[in-house]
């Protein structure tokens, strides 16, 4: 995988170290009501970020996974965003955190956050391992950024490139002759 990748943004020490303070602002940010919590985690780019996340978390939680696909097979720029697999689990009454991996064009956290919000939960808030600038429409709410970064499709730690390089422990960006 090193070979197919330019440049690393992000090294898996700095991820860490990030996710670790991050998880210190979810957990304070929670602490008035840690009763009730289910993490919503979006498959599969969440996967790496949710694990480190969780186990930094000091409260009980549910988890209750939804699948969504918005980049189909190996294209790099998002179409609509479609369920794949609904929300496992009831999360009404329930104090929802959403976590995902990175913050586009906003589409599908918006997406995810009105079929919450329908379910009528306790509360309802947003962690994002990564936002790309300027994209995502100002009135979408997010409460947790574990980074900002340049706009350029990145790979690893969750993140994939034709469901490839998700177990990459950096953030990089691949060489241009492997992209469309
Ligand atoms: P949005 O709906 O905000 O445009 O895009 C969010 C989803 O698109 C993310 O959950 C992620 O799966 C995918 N995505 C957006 N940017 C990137 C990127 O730079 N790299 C990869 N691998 N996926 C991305
Ligand atoms: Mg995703």
């Amino acid at each position: 995988m090193d070979d197919d990748v330019a440049r690393i943004l992000l090294h898996r020490e700095q991820i860490q170290a990030r996710v670790r303070t991050l998880a210190a602002e979810i957990a304070a940010g929670y602490a008035h009501h840690e009763r009730g919590l289910t993490i919503v985690p979006i498959l599969a780019g969440s996967i790496i970020f949710l694990a480190d996340l969780i186990r930094e978390l000091p409260m009980k939680m549910k988890i209750a996974v939804v699948q969504l696909s918005t980049y189909p097979g190996r294209s790099v720029t998002a179409g609509e965003p479609r369920i794949l697999m609904e929300l496992a689990g009831d999360v009404r009454d329930r104090h929802v955190l959403i976590v995902d991996d990175i913050l586009d064009t906003g589409r599908t956290l918006r997406h995810v956050q009105e079929m919450i919000r329908r379910r009528e939960p306790a509360s309802l808030q947003t962690a994002v391992f990564l936002r790309k600038p300027g994209k995502a429409p100002p009135d979408l709410r997010v409460d947790f950024v574990g980074f900002d970064i340049e706009d350029l499709f990145v790979v690893g730690y969750g993140l994939d490139f034709g469901d490839l390089y998700r177990n990459y422990p950096h953030i990089g960006v691949l060489r241009a002759e492997l992209m469309p």
